[in-house]
């Protein structure tokens, strides 16, 4: 007998989402370059605002993330009243397909976009529909050419991942003025902070009343096991959000934590200059070995190799050497692969196992 139990229509098409890989087996330690995480762990501020908020754990949390949103609106020169805090950015991406786009629907990405917005596309019967980038830079006229009447969603990752390319914010607004007037432009931030001279979008917000920005704890920051992020957008969208977000989604940990690591403004400066020290060598010396890869405004790089085969040789070397990184065939990349940009050690054994591999291949 067949079940008359049914999940709803598009559930059943979604792939479960891959991480990156964080062990290898036999091997007690590696060196994870696979996720994107900080390699300068997180804020001793935010560690010490993560320990004083165990002495309230019998309590609810707050569940207007008030003080949270204050110090995001105060770091950032934006108005509290447009912020809305999730479980990630993530949870503020999902909040933003479920209140907007449902059954039949179009949900655009781009090429190399990321995994997760044709997940949140099929969860709520929405169809995603996937847009050529060129030569891994988002396209603005392509995006606006696949633009339909039944187009309710348009995700833009700027910087790209796993391309850590980026459009100027002119592009950006010309795309929020180009969309058709019942979608939403989502412009995801989440590597927002590694890019010299970029707001994230929140000029392009301010000025318009169909552009969301979202941003995250889990990268600049490094907490992403924290689980927090945020939206920035037009009121009457943070308020349409708001009504369907769940009262009690972030915990006080999490918000005290987030909040203490937001306004340590010299621990994030130092990563990101650091983080831009490292790329540039990293990518200058694997250039030296024949692996170029395009200028990056993130905390990784997208190695490009000859073909897929050399691109998982390399990922296999690499592996011997207990060093992660992450295949992108998924995203139609097969013969890149995306590095992390981890401290200057990390970042020497790379180029170290990289150089091995190209010199035993010759
Ligand atoms: C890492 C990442 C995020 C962040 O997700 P969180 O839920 O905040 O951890 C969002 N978008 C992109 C493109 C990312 O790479």
């Amino acid at each position: 007998m067949t079940s008359k139990i049914k999940p709803q229509p598009g559930i059943m098409d979604i792939a479960l989402y891959q991480g990156g890989q964080s062990t290898l087996p036999g091997r007690a330690e590696v060196l994870k370059l696979s996720s994107n995480e900080n390699h300068y762990g997180f804020s001793d501020k935010a560690r010490e605002a993560f320990l004083k908020s165990a002495r309230t754990l019998h309590r609810y949390p707050g569940t207007d993330h008030k003080s949270l949103r204050g110090a995001i609106g105060e770091v950032h020169r934006i108005d509290p009243d447009n912020i809305i805090c999730g479980v990630g950015s993530d949870e503020v991406l999902q909040m933003i397909c479920q209140a907007y786009a449902g059954n039949r629907d179009e949900v655009i990405h781009t090429e190399h976009g990321f995994s997760l917005y044709p997940i949140l596309a099929r969860a709520v019967g929405a169809k995603p529909v996937s847009v050529p980038e060129t030569d891994r830079r988002v396209d603005v006229d392509a995006i606006l050419r696949a633009c339909t009447a039944r187009t309710k969603i348009v995700f833009l990752t700027n910087p790209g991942n796993p391309t850590g390319t980026m459009i100027p914010l002119a592009d950006v607004a010309r795309l929020a003025d180009g969309i058709p007037p019942q979608a939403i432009l989502v412009v995801d931030g989440a590597y927002a902070e590694f890019a010299e001279g970029y707001d994230g979008g929140i000029s392009v917000v301010q000025a318009r009343d169909n552009v969301v920005m979202t941003r995250t704890f889990s990268k600049i920051y490094g907490l992403g096991g924290l689980r927090i992020g945020w939206g920035f957008g037009p009121r009457a969208i943070i308020d349409v959000l708001n009504r369907i977000r769940q009262p009690f989604n972030l915990s006080d940990t999490q918000l005290m934590t987030a909040e203490a690591a937001v306004r340590d403004r010299d621990f994030t400066e130092r990563c990101r200059v650091e983080n831009a020290k490292w790329r540039h060598w990293m990518a200058d010396k694997l250039a030296e070995v024949g692996i170029v890869s395009d200028p990056s405004s993130t905390n990784f790089i997208l190695a490009r190799f000859r073909d897929a085969g050399e691109a998982d040789a390399c990922d296999a070397h690499l592996k011997s050497e207990g060093i992660l990184v992450r295949k992108v065939a998924g995203y139609g990349l097969p013969h890149c692969l995306r590095i992390t940009v981890g401290d200057e050690s990390a970042c020497r054994r790379v180029v170290h196992a990289v150089a091995q591999f190209r010199a035993m291949a010759q």
